[in-house]
C-alpha cells in the first residue's frame, strides 16, 4: 500500500470513485482511494441506476445534465459498459400547480440547451404506454432519463481513474484522520497511515462517521427506501422498444422498466430513517427487510395509475438506506474551517449527480474555484456550527417525504421551526408577523395585519395572499416609515494595523475612510462575483462588514483561507443585530430617538451614537432605496432598542414591514440581490457592480486582472431591467427572454412593485441588444408576456431623496 499521496479520497461508492477520476482527468494523478470493503459497499450497490436531469436549482439541473452526458464517454475510455438505458422519461403532472411546475422548468431548459417538452395525455399514453391517463393534465418529457448499472458504471469510474494513474486500495477502513500542524493529514488505517496533502470525505453512509474522526459535523442522515422489481409483465414483453421511466408526482412513485417487467420505487410518506445514532461499521453488502406495510398506500395509488402492476407478481425487493442533506442537495466543498479536508457526501442521488459533484470539486481542488456558482451543493449553505443533529433530522425527513412534491418559489418549508429567533421574535409574532427561514434563523416575510388576512402564505407560483399586505408596507415605507429588522445580515468586525490594507486586497472596491461606508463586490480570482459587501469604516484599524446572511461560512471560509498577518475577522452575525428605518419620515424619527445631531449625516455616513439606551453603529443607507438608516446594536438591547423606535415611530404611522417588501421596494431601483443577479455565476462587468470596483486603487485585489480584462473588452451580456405585461404570476427566475423568436437571455429575478404598479423583471440579455425600451416576450409559467426594457429607476431616479 502506498504511504503518501496528495488525496486521499474516502469511501469507494459512485461518488468517492468520480472523485478519483475527475482529479485524474483535470491532473492530479497522485491520488488515491482508500475503500473498506469492496466498491460500491455502500448506498451503490443497491441503487435503482435511475438518472434525470430534473432539479429545482438550475446549476444543479446543469450538472445533473453533465453527469448523464459523461457515461459514453467513460465506455469509451474504458472499454467498459455502464449498461446505459437512454429511454427518455416523462414526469406526470396531476393538477395545475404541479403543471405549473413543469411549465416553468421547461422553460428555465430552453437557455440551458436541454431538450425537454411538455406533452399532453395523448402523447403520454403513447410515449408510456402502461399509464393510465385520466387526471392528468399533462407532462414533462426528457429524452435525456433513463437508467444504468450501477456496479459497472462504479467500477468503470475507477477503471478510468486507475489508467489516469490513480490508485485504489479495498478492504482497507480509515480509522483515525489526524491533521498534522502544516495541515496535511495522517489518515490512519487498519493497514497502516498514509500520508496525505488532501483529505476527501466520499463516505457515503457512513460520511458521518468519518467527519467524527476530523471533530466535525456533517449535516446528513441516512433513510430508508425501497423499490419493486416484477416478474415479466405480457405488455411490457410485447412492446417493440423498452418502455420509458414514469415519474408520477401524486403517487410519490418512479417507475422503469426492468428486464421484461417493471421496476417501480416510492418516497412514502410513512418513511424512515435509518441509524439514528450512527451507521453501524458491519453493515455491509446487505438490505434492510422487506416493508409493505411502510408503502402500502403508495402500492394502492400506483394499481391505479399503472393497472398493470395490479396482477404483476414480485421478483424482487430492494430495500436499503441512502443518505440526504436537509435540502436534498449533495453537500460538497472545502470544509469551513478545517484546511485541507473536502466533503463529497450527502448525495442522494448519485447516478444523476455523481459525475457533476466529481467535476465540481475537482475544479475546487485544482483551480481553486468552479466554473459555475456550486452554492446550492457547497457545504457552506449550513454554515459552521449552526446546523445540529436535531435540526438535520426532522429536516431530511420533510426533504424524502417532499421529494415529489411542487417546489413553490414562496414556499417557506415547516420542519424544525422556530429554530433560531432573536429578541423580536414574541414581539413581531404579536403583530402579525408571518415568518420564513433563512439558514436557520426566522425573518419575518410580511405582518398580516388587518382582520381576517392569512396569517401564512399559500405556497404559489403566482401572486400570493401577501400581496395585500405587502402592498400596504410599501406604502407605508414609501409615504411615512417603515422598520425591519438587520438580523439577516451577515456581519463581520475586521480589526488590527493591517485591517485595511487586508480589505484592499480581498474587496475589489474603495475601502471608506473613517466614519464613512462604501459598496464593494468581492471577486474571486477569476472575477466571479463571490461578495457584495458594504464596508464601514469605524475607526483607522476597525471596520464592520456586513452582506448576506446565507453566505456566512462561505464567506468565512474565504477569509480564513485569505487571512494575513495584522488583521482579525470575527463573524458577528447574531451578537449584532438591530433595525432598519426607511421613508421620508425616517430621519425625524432616528432624530427623536437620540440626542446626537444627525441633521448633518450624509448618504453612506457611519456614526456610533445612543439610541435610546443601546450604543449603536448607525449607517444611513436603505437597500430599499429610500432615505433610510441601519441601526445596529448588541442583541442584548434589541429589544429597548426597538421599544424606543416604536414609541417615536407609531404615533407617525411607522409599519413593520418583511423580505416581500424588501424585495418590491428593491426592484424600484433595480437594486440586484445576491444569488440572483450577484452570485459566483457572473461577473462585476456583467451586472453592473464593475462601476464599485476602484481601478485607482494601487492594490492587486484578488479578481484585478480578470476585471481589468473585462474593462478592456465588455462582456456579452449585460444586466438589464424590464416592465412586463404579467397578469397575476411575476418573474421569479430564470425565465427566458425571446428576442425575435429565439431565446437570447434568462431572467435573474423579478417581482411586483407594488410602488410603481408594474411587474419588474431582471434579466442578462446580450450586451449589443440593450437599449431602452427593447422590446422582448418573457416565457412565465408557460406564457409569453410581452415586456419592455427600462433604464430609469421607478422610484427617486435622481436619487434625491435617497441621498437628500
Ligand atoms: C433503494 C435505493 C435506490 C436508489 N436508487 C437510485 C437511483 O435510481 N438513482 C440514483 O441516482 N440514486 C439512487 N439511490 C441513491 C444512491 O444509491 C446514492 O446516491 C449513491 O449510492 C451514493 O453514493 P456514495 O458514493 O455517496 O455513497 P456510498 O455508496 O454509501 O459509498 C460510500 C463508501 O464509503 C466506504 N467507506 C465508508 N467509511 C469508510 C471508511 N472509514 N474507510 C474506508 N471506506 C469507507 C463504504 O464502504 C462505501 O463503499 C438509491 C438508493 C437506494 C437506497
Amino acid at each position: 500500500m502506498r504511504t503518501t499521496t496528495r488525496v486521499a479520497v474516502i469511501g469507494g461508492g459512485v461518488v468517492g470513485c468520480s472523485v478519483l477520476y475527475h482529479l485524474t482527468k483535470l491532473g492530479w494523478s497522485d491520488v488515491m482511494l482508500i475503500e473498506r470493503s469492496e466498491l460500491t459497499s455502500g448506498s451503490t450497490w443497491h441503487a435503482a441506476g435511475g438518472f434525470h436531469t430534473l432539479n429545482g436549482d438550475t446549476n444543479m439541473a446543469a450538472l445533473q445534465g453533465y453527469t448523464i452526458k459523461l457515461y459514453e464517454e467513460l465506455e469509451e475510455i474504458t472499454g467498459m459498459s455502464c449498461g446505459l438505458h437512454h429511454v427518455g422519461g416523462v414526469t406526470l403532472a396531476d393538477n395545475q400547480e404541479r403543471f405549473d411546475m413543469l411549465l416553468a422548468e421547461r422553460a428555465k431548459h430552453r437557455y440551458m440547451g436541454l431538450e425537454t417538452e411538455i406533452v399532453g395525455p395523448e402523447e403520454i399514453k403513447k410515449i408510456a404506454p402502461v399509464t393510465n391517463t385520466d387526471g392528468i393534465l399533462g407532462a414533462l418529457y426528457d429524452p435525456l432519463d433513463g437508467h444504468l448499472d450501477p456496479s459497472g458504471t462504479t467500477h468503470a469510474y475507477a477503471k478510468a481513474a486507475r489508467m489516469g494513474g490513480a490508485s485504489i486500495e479495498t478492504h482497507c477502513k480509515v480509522e483515525e484522520t489526524n491533521q498534522r500542524p502544516d495541515g496535511t493529514w495522517d489518515v490512519v488505517t487498519d493497514k497502516g497511515t498514509i500520508h496525505a496533502e488532501h483529505i476527501v470525505n466520499a463516505a457515503g453512509l457512513w460520511a458521518r462517521e468519518v467527519g467524527a474522526m476530523a471533530g466535525i459535523y456533517l449535516p446528513l442522515h441516512p433513510m430508508e427506501h425501497q423499490y419493486i422489481v416484477t416478474d415479466d409483465i405480457a405488455d411490457i414483453k410485447a412492446m417493440p422498444a423498452e418502455h420509458p421511466h414514469v415519474m408520477d408526482p401524486a403517487g410519490e412513485s418512479y417507475l422503469r422498466q426492468e428486464g421484461r417487467g417493471l421496476c417501480i420505487g416510492f418516497y412514502e410518506q410513512p418513511c424512515r430513517p435509518w441509524a439514528v445514532d450512527g451507521t453501524p461499521w458491519d453493515f455491509g453488502h446487505e438490505l434492510l427487510p422487506n416493508d409493505y406495510d411502510k408503502i402500502e398506500d403508495s402500492i394502492a395509488f400506483a394499481y391505479k395509475r399503472f393497472p398493470v402492476l395490479e396482477t404483476a407478481g414480485i421478483k424482487s425487493v430492494i430495500h436499503g438506506p441512502f443518505t440526504f442533506a436537509p435540502d436534498g442537495n449533495p453537500l460538497v466543498g472545502p470544509v469551513p474551517g478545517l484546511r485541507n479536508y473536502w466533503s463529497a457526501c450527502g448525495v442522494m442521488a448519485g447516478f444523476s449527480q455523481g459525475g457533476g459533484v466529481g467535476l465540481m470539486l475537482a475544479q475546487w481542488m485544482i483551480e481553486g474555484e468552479t466554473e459555475r456558482n456550486t452554492f446550492a451543493m457547497d457545504i457552506a449553505r449550513f454554515g459552521q456550527g449552526v446546523i445540529t443533529p436535531g435540526y438535520t433530522l426532522p429536516k431530511v425527513i420533510e426533504n424524502y417525504q417532499k421529494r415529489f412534491s411542487v417546489a413553490y418559489p414562496n414556499e417557506e418549508l415547516p420542519a424544525a421551526r422556530p429554530f433560531r429567533t432573536t429578541p423580536m421574535y414574541d414581539i413581531f409574532s404579536n403583530m402579525g408577523a408571518v415568518w420564513g427561514q433563512q439558514y436557520g434563523l426566522e425573518v419575518a416575510n410580511y405582518f398580516a395585519r388587518t382582520e381576517g388576512e392569512p396569517t401564512y402564505e399559500t405556497p404559489s407560483f403566482r401572486r400570493s395572499d401577501a400581496f395585500e399586505a405587502t402592498a400596504r408596507e410599501v406604502k407605508a415605507v414609501r409615504s411615512s416609515v417603515g422598520i425591519n429588522e438587520v438580523q439577516n445580515f451577515g456581519k463581520y468586525n475586521v480589526t488590527g494595523p493591517n485591517a485595511r490594507a487586508w480589505l484592499d486586497r480581498i474587496m475589489a472596491g474603495r475601502i471608506p475612510k473613517a466614519g464613512r461606508l462604501s459598496l464593494t463586490p468581492m471577486l474571486s480570482p477569476k472575477g466571479r462575483l463571490i461578495g457584495d459587501f458594504t464596508v464601514s469604516c469605524l475607526g483607522e484599524e476597525e471596520f464592520q462588514l456586513t452582506a448576506s446572511y446565507g453566505s456566512q461560512a462561505f464567506h468565512t471560509r474565504w477569509f480564513g483561507q485569505n487571512m494575513q498577518d495584522g488583521v482579525a475577522y470575527e463573524n458577528i452575525s447574531d451578537r449584532r443585530t438591530g433595525f432598519q428605518i426607511a421613508g421620508p419620515k425616517a430621519r425625524d424619527i432616528l432624530a427623536a430617538c437620540t440626542r446626537t445631531d444627525i441633521s448633518d449625516m450624509k448618504f453612506m455616513d457611519v456614526r456610533r451614537m445612543c439610541v435610546g439606551m443601546a450604543d449603536c453603529i448607525v449607517q444611513r443607507v436603505s437597500y430599499t432605496g429610500d432615505l433610510g438608516f441601519e441601526i445596529y446594536c448588541d442583541a442584548i438591547a434589541q429589544r429597548q432598542l426597538w421599544n424606543t423606535l416604536w414609541a417615536a415611530g407609531e404615533p407617525h404611522g411607522m409599519t413593520p414591514f418583511g423580505m416581500r417588501t424588501m424585495m418590491s421596494l428593491r426592484l424600484d431601483k433595480f437594486f440586484g440581490s445576491w444569488m440572483s443577479e450577484f452570485s459566483p455565476d457572473y461577473t462585476a462587468a456583467e451586472t453592473g457592480m464593475d462601476r464599485f470596483i476602484s481601478f485607482k486603487k494601487n492594490v492587486e485585489f484578488i479578481g484585478r486582472a480578470a476585471a481589468e480584462a473585462e474593462r478592456a473588452t465588455p462582456p456579452v451580456r449585460q444586466l438589464c431591467a424590464f416592465e412586463v405585461d404579467a397578469v397575476d404570476a411575476d418573474v421569479v427566475a430564470y425565465e427566458p427572454i425571446w428576442i425575435d423568436g429565439t431565446v437570447q437571455g434568462f431572467c435573474t429575478s423579478g417581482g411586483y412593485s407594488h410602488y410603481a404598479g408594474k411587474s419588474i423583471a431582471q434579466a442578462l440579455i446580450p450586451r449589443k441588444l440593450a437599449r431602452n425600451e427593447l422590446e422582448v416576450e418573457i416565457e412565465i409559467l408557460g406564457k409569453m408576456c410581452k415586456a419592455r426594457l427600462i433604464t430609469e429607476p421607478l422610484f427617486d431616479a435622481d436619487g434625491a431623496r435617497m441621498r437628500g
